[in-house]
């Protein structure tokens, strides 16, 4: 069989497509005028106003501290980057349309309609310069949840077509095709055959009965292979009943990051429903960080009702398994630090399930700076990595990122999400920077005990 990297060469330049300047403007229908996407988008909006997102509105105290918490302004200090002014169409529509005081801002025009020039200025801020990534939210004294109302604006933008275009063109393939990086059943099963004959492991596919479910991330399948090799060999160590299915593999939701609802149920229900198939008792999430918050906190939601097994990130899996003694682990003599994604740590709340899984393996853990609810993004989250315009403001923001790896001279860099790896690396590649960053998952299966 041909090498991995021949059969798919996609590397980091796959979900970009090479667009310099992608428009303003885009949707497949295209035809719109600029009155009825400006409706649309504060139709959603105003839609999305819930009693919470009012309370937000009315909260701001315009203090400027959240300002200090985001690595887009801090390293620009470009005050278009401050993370309260990214909401600030969504203000305006709250004040015009759907606050207690709508009817004044409207008959005296003190809030200004908002312009279809606004609302394209807007898409760089809400989709090019905010990955989501929640930091804001923990220094605002108000505890204004601004990654929350970024998504949420997100939906009205969709809705309106003003979605960047590499991020709808990446959403819209992985609801045509299952995967947005085109990691399809078939390509899947290729991969797994290669690896499995590679790596001399068993990979359990499309077992009828199994306890686990054992989802992906497309940038592990196409990017980072070898964790799809490290997940079989822990869950044979174990002993496990586990399988992974053709029917609910892709755990990345690109559907929640361009703001498409719909997309992002679809995606969702196909794991759930592929774990209730099986019978699984137990759902493991992959190394990607948005794929937890869509699934863990989001999941029943969109589903409907409860979902009957339990969803895990594969470090609380890893933790809880090296706690009880099923994963039994040689010790790393070696220097380590950790870099925290934010929507499994300080979003997701699954902060210390890595710090747990590192002292298994005995490594000396050197935090960063800023570290665990409060590290720094790496820039890259949110869909901004897939956003080909938005490159030299996420390689700023990476600078913080150099500096704090940098202050605890460890000499081992691990994450356990693959899309903080792809922008580690591709940041790394851009800086010619001497660091290379690991998996915790394959760090684990590289160091089982016998
Ligand atoms: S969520 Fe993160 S990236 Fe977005 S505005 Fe807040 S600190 Fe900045
Ligand atoms: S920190 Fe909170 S209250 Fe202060 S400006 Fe930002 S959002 Fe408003």
């Amino acid at each position: 069989m041909s090498d991995i990297n021949e059969l798919h060469p996609l590397e980091l330049e796959a979900p970009r497509f090479g667009i310099k300047k992608p428009p303003a403007r885009f949707d497949k229908q295209g035809t719109r005028d600029d009155g009825e996407r400006v409706k649309t988008a504060l139709d959603s909006f105003v839609r999305d106003f819930s009693r919470t997102t009012a309370a937000y509105m009315e909260a701001c105290v315009h203090c400027g501290q959240c300002a200090e918490a985001c690595h887009f302004y801090v390293t620009t200090r470009d005050p278009r980057y401050t993370p309260i002014w990214k909401l600030e169409p969504f203000k305006q529509a709250y004040s015009r349309e759907a606050g207690p005081f709508a009817w004044l801002f409207r008959t005296f025009n003190l809030k200004p309609a908002v312009t279809i020039g606004e609302l394209e200025e807007w898409q760089e801020l809400i989709y090019d310069s905010c990955t989501l990534c929640g930091r804001c939210t923990m220094i605002c004294p108000m505890g204004i949840d601004i990654a929350a109302l970024v998504g949420l604006a997100r939906h009205g933008m969709f809705q309106a077509g003003l979605v960047p275009h590499e991020l709808w063109a990446v959403a819209q393939r992985a609801e045509r095709e299952g995967s947005p990086l085109g990691a399809t059943p078939k390509v899947l099963k290729e991969r797994i055959e290669w690896l499995a004959d590679e790596h001399d492991v068993e990979i359990a596919l499309d077992q009828a009965k199994a306890d686990i479910l054992v989802t992906l991330s497309s940038i592990e399948i196409m990017k980072y292979p070898r964790s799809i090799v490290a997940v079989a060999k822990i869950l044979n160590h174990m002993g496990a009943s586990w399988t992974l299915s053709s029917d609910g593999y892709e755990a990345t939701n690109f559907g929640m990051l361009s703001g498409h609802t719909q997309w992002q149920r679809d995606i969702s229900v196909k794991m759930i429903e592929a774990a209730i198939a099986c019978g699984a008792k137990t759902l493991i999430l992959p190394e990607c960080g948005h794929a937890y918050g869509a699934l863990r906190w989001e999941g029943a939601n969109v589903y409907g009702r409860p979902l009957p097994f339990s969803v895990l990130h594969i470090s609380e899996f890893l933790a809880e398994n090296v706690k009880n003694g099923r994963i039994r682990l040689e010790k790393v003599d070696k220097s380590l630090t950790f870099h925290d994604p934010c929507q499994v740590s300080r979003r997701g709340g699954a902060t210390q399930a890595p710090r747990d899984v590192l002292a298994a393996l005995g490594v000396e853990l050197r935090e960063m700076p800023s570290t665990g609810d409060m590290n720094w993004c790496c820039g890259g989250g949110g869909g901004v990595v897939t956003i080909h315009r938005a490159d030299p403001l996420r390689y700023k923001a990476f600078e913080i990122k150099m500096r704090q790896v940098e202050d605890t001279r460890a000499e081992v860099l691990a994450t356990t999400c693959s899309n903080c790896r792809q922008t580690f690396d591709d940041g790394q590649a851009h800086y010619k920077w001497d660091k290379r960053m690991h998996s915790l998952l394959e760090l684990v299966a590289d160091n089982l005990a016998a």
